[in-house]
């Protein structure tokens, strides 16, 4: 290194969310680290959101996007797949709506481990796809829901001879209760309000873990409450009972029996939070606003809470001043369909003169 350009004092360099956290995460120093530097993602306060939906308060966006496979699921991965490899597990599996499998076929690839993946029939991201199939997943198509698939990969996991790595894997859960670790230490404080979209509701369990656990080691003062939001047509927990066949746009909270659904419901009642459901109308205009509004492009389901928001603003619930935090789960990027459909994309082409595109433009 040139001498003449080296910092005086580099900052410790980011070893991901075990180094980071391990004292309160399930690990031991035999325990073998299978990282990707997850972690450590941005939280970005974005004013003109803010004030094109009416609001007066800072709102944050805790961007999971930039995980190393573009979502939060990286979190919960590093630690199951740490922990399989630990126990000497040769294979892992996971059924998914997309990101689970992505982010398993990364870490079991780092691992040297073999991964197995099962999807919905029809309803994958594109970009999650080509990521399982790059990381050399095994990927079967079931014919049949999420929901279905995850039935069946409890079943193998039965058998021994297998790692579940869904977040009924309870160390799923404790790896992504790390971002409320990160949102205080980046807030320096506890956000008022948590707003985050719900699926299979290991995130918002997850989430309510964490700003306990750091409310109860006296690393925070207060408490959020917990806004889970659900998209209209695959809302079992605001219905009160599951669907049997989820449909929305939001494929990755596209799920009829989520696997968590007491610890959302525990979370809610715990925090004096609400756990309500967006049209995907409404989750369109919020996906659409957030990129135009911020430049910050995500994918379909992190602008369920978005669209929450923007209702709950109407609604008068969110007092001025208040600070706001919400989890951006997955990068736009991944679902490429949505995006070209949305921006009702048709090429301009005009002659290759400065007149005609100066004339095209408006000036
Ligand atoms: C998995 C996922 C969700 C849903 O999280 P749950 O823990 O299943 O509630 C939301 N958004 C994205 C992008 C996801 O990948």
């Amino acid at each position: 290194m040139n001498p003449s350009v080296a910092s005086p004092n580099p900052a410790p360099a980011w070893q991901g969310i075990i180094h980071r956290y391990r004292a309160r995460l399930p690990v031991t120093h035999e325990t073998p680290v299978v990282t990707l530097l997850e972690g450590n993602t941005p939280l970005i306060r974005v004013d003109n959101f803010v004030r094109a939906i009416g609001g007066d308060f800072s709102l944050y966006l805790k961007y999971e996007a930039m995980n190393p496979t573009a979502s939060f699921k990286d979190r919960g991965m590093t630690l199951a797949v740490s922990k399989a490899k630990e126990r000497g597990a040769s294979v892992v599996i996971c059924a998914s709506t997309g990101n689970t499998s992505a982010s398993a076929a990364a870490y079991a690839a780092r691992a040297g481990l073999k991964c197995v993946v099962l999807l919905p029939h029809g309803k994958i991201a594109l970009g999650k796809l080509a990521q399982a199939l790059m990381y050399g997943a095994q990927t079967l198509t079931i014919e049949g829901n999420f929901d279905m698939a995850l039935r069946i990969v409890r079943e193998l996991g039965e058998t021994g001879q297998v790692e579940v790595v869904n977040s009924v894997n309870p160390v799923r859960i404790e790896g992504q209760k790390t971002a409320s670790f990160e949102i205080c230490d980046q807030l320096g404080r506890a956000p008022d309000f948590h707003f985050l979209p719900v699926g299979n509701a290991g995130n918002i369990t997850a989430y309510w873990r964490g700003f306990r656990e750091y409310y109860a080691a006296g690393l925070s003062t207060r408490l959020p409450q917990m806004h889970g939001w659900q998209a209209a047509g695959a809302a079992p927990i605001v219905d009160g009972q599951p669907v049997e066949n989820p449909q929305t746009v939001a494929t990755a909270i596209r799920i009829g029996n989520p696997a968590s659904w007491s610890g959302a419901t525990a979370a809610v009642k715990e925090s004096g939070g609400r756990i309500d459901k967006v049209t995907d109308d409404e989750i369109l205009n919020a996906y659409r606003l957030i990129a135009r509004s911020e430049g910050i492009f995500v994918e379909p389901a992190c602008a369920a809470p978005l669209a929450g928001l923007i209702r709950s603003v109407r609604a008068g619930l969110i007092p001025s001043g208040s600070v706001v935090t919400a989890t951006m789960t997955g990068h736009g990027l991944k679902d490429p369909d949505t995006a070209m459909s949305q921006s009702e994309f048709k090429p301009t082409v005009v002659a290759a003169t400065f007149e005609a595109v100066r004339a095209k433009i408006g000036f």
